[in-house]
């Protein structure tokens, strides 16, 4: 397979690549909002349900029609962003989007207001394609404030909330450690030095998380001050914004209810013995009487280092997901055809990885950072896992449906991991290999569900402190954080002092605006779970109850989809569904002990 095969081909995306052109369709959009700012603004509460639809088609379309090029710039800047082309194109895409937002944010704003004042309009059938998003808009009413309030919350969390956001990942990232490695001394940045993390040498692992958290500790003024800051102005602004409980924001955004979040948060508890089962034997395949926090995430001793080339990858990947379904199959081999994924290393690339939707092309764009590993092929099933959510959608919802909440938009990305495994544990031909990809599968399965949950917990404990009017000191907050962990690991873990620090760096503790985004992370790994479960429990008839699920996007709630299939997740019956599948797996690494 040729280099090449390696390297996107962003020029499907646009009829001309040339930055002129470029840059007079982005004016171009911008331009286009300004008509339709002067044929609705102020207008769209007199609407009728023909109106409406006209509307929302218009702005879908208008979405549509710019989204290729609008993509092209985001991602090939995203592809190598010491390009100079890149770099221009990306700046004006940039400032383009920004005025199509505030040119256009007056639309939802009005919706919400024409939808309070007349509900029975959401049942139109001629809206029947825009239903649940008018249910959204219409949840969302009670909670928003007039206009000038707004407009003062906006100016003053800048210097507030938002100044508290930035000063702890800005304190983040410039702090130094300095770490003996090779018994060379080095001074690395928190990025740098966390890749010891997963190293084989379990010495430098251990000294990696001590030197880190010992520093980190060592201002929890800042962390703390920080944490209270955000959290007791989340307070306030549920009483005005009429949130019921600090966890309402979230679960509005995420297009969910609090009995459902209720009840998967139970299952997590009633099974953390589960977790700490697979712990203990994690424990065994290191060769160790009991694991260290610095073993959570250490790959196996025995591990075999197999390599893959990008025509394994390929060569796997397809095979997986044809294997589930065909057209799904021959999906991913249109992406790779296509040239429509980059996995060349180069400077300037973004690191991690991405899928990126191109609904007009009825396809997407994949990035990732292609080394060969075992982990590589991971998460290049993942990524292509949204990719096909994304043929789904395109192929069968409005643009509007197919931007899917947190909690539901992993589905295929989870899934097309599980089915990997699946093929991958099939032709594995020694137990070295099989407990290799079993550890891959449950550390991460591990950290997602069940340790996030600690965090879950913490985030709880902080609110119901800050209501019993406590002060929330460094040192309160480490206790907060060692008992939430407790709840998870139990025993099971050796933790070193320093890591009741370990909620310092989370940035989810403190993104302005943005509260209780740890349990989606839960929810996402459980609901898939349990959807393979099905799968594993129907077969082949499984299949089309899937593809409709991805199909749906978010015309849909996760709840009515789930019910849908006959289940309903306010219940624990449906997420402990997905521990029966973790079981599955555990008894499948025990029996390769044996
Ligand atoms: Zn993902």
């Amino acid at each position: 397979m040729s280099e090449e095969a390696m390297i996107w081909d962003l020029s499907q995306l646009v009829e001309s690549t040339e930055p002129a052109f470029i840059q007079k369709i982005l004016d171009s959009m911008v331009a286009e909002t300004q008509k339709i700012r002067e044929q609705y603004h102020g207008k769209i509460e007199s609407l009728n349900a023909k109106g409406v639809l006209d509307l929302l088609e218009l702005r879908d379309a208008f979405s549509l029609r710019f989204e290729g090029v609008t993509k092209y710039c985001s991602l090939m800047y995203a592809a190598n962003s010491t390009d100079d082309v890149a770099k221009q194109l990306n700046e004006a895409v940039r400032r383009a989007t920004m005025n199509v937002n505030q040119a256009l944010a007056f639309v939802d704003l009005e919706l919400g207001k024409l939808v309070a004042a007349k509900p029975t309009l959401i049942n139109d059938t001629v809206l029947s394609e825009y239903r649940h998003y008018l249910e959204r808009l219409l949840r969302r009413v009670p909670h928003m404030l007039s206009e000038t309030e707004e407009q003062l919350i906006i100016v003053k969390d800048k210097n507030g909330i938002n100044a508290w956001e930035q000063l702890q990942s800005d304190w983040l990232s410039t702090r130094m450690f300095t770490i003996e490695v090779d018994g060379e001394m080095k001074t690395l940045p928190y990025g740098a030095i966390i890749g010891f993390y997963q190293s084989p040498n379990r010495d430098l692992r251990k000294r990696a998380y001590q030197t880190v958290y010992e520093g980190l500790g060592k201002d929890d003024i800042v962390w703390a001050s920080a944490i209270r800051a955000v959290c007791e102005d989340h307070t306030r602004m549920c009483e005005r914004r009429k949130w019921q409980t600090p966890m309402t924001q979230s679960l509005i955004d995420n297009d969910v209810d609090e009995e459902a979040i209720d009840s998967l948060m139970k299952t997590i508890e009633k099974n953390a013995n589960l977790y700490q089962t697979y712990l203990r034997l994690k424990a065994k395949l290191m060769g160790l009487p009991k694991l260290a926090n610095y073993d959570l995430m250490a790959p196996l001793p025995k591990a075999p280092s197999t390599t893959y080339s990008w025509t394994d990858s390929r060569r796997e990947i397809t095979t997986a997901y044809q294997e589930f379904d065909e057209q799904i199959g021959s999906w991913i081999d249109d992406m790779y055809t296509k040239r429509h994924l980059d996995g060349e290393i180069r400077k300037g690339k973004t690191s991690g990885a991405f899928c990126a939707s191109w609904l007009s092309g009825k396809s997407a764009y994949v990035l990732q950072s292609f080394n060969g590993r075992i982990t590589d092929v991971y998460t290049q099933a993942h990524e292509l896992g949204h990719a096909i959510h994304d043929y789904l959608l395109s192929r069968k919802q409005k643009p509007i449906n197919c931007e899917v909440g947190s909690c539901a938009a992993e589905t295929g990305s989870i899934f097309g991991e599980l089915l990997l495994t699946e093929r991958l544990l099939k032709s594995s031909k020694t137990n070295e290999e099989k407990q290799a990809i079993l550890a891959i599968i449950l550390d991460e399965f591990g950290a997602a569900a069940f340790q996030v949950s600690a965090r879950v917990f913490l985030e709880q404990k902080i609110y119901d402190s800050i209501k019993e009017g406590r002060f929330l000191d460094g040192e309160t907050i480490a206790k907060l954080w060692v008992e939430a962990r407790t709840r998870i690991c139990g025993d099971a873990v050796d933790w070193l002092d320093e890591m009741k620090w370990e909620w310092t760096k989370t940035p989810h503790y403190y993104f302005a605006n943005y509260r209780f985004y740890n349990y989606p992370y839960v929810f996402a790994q459980l609901y898939v779970y349990a959807l393979y479960r099905l799968y594993k429990e129907e077969g082949k008839s499984f299949t089309p109850k899937l593809k409709a699920l991805l199909s749906a996007g978010s015309s849909k709630s996760p709840r009515e989809l789930a019910a849908e299939l006959g289940y309903d997740i306010t219940s624990e019956e449906f997420w402990q569904k997905a521990m029966k599948q973790t079981e599955e797996f555990l008894n499948m690494l025990e029996e390769s002990l044996s």
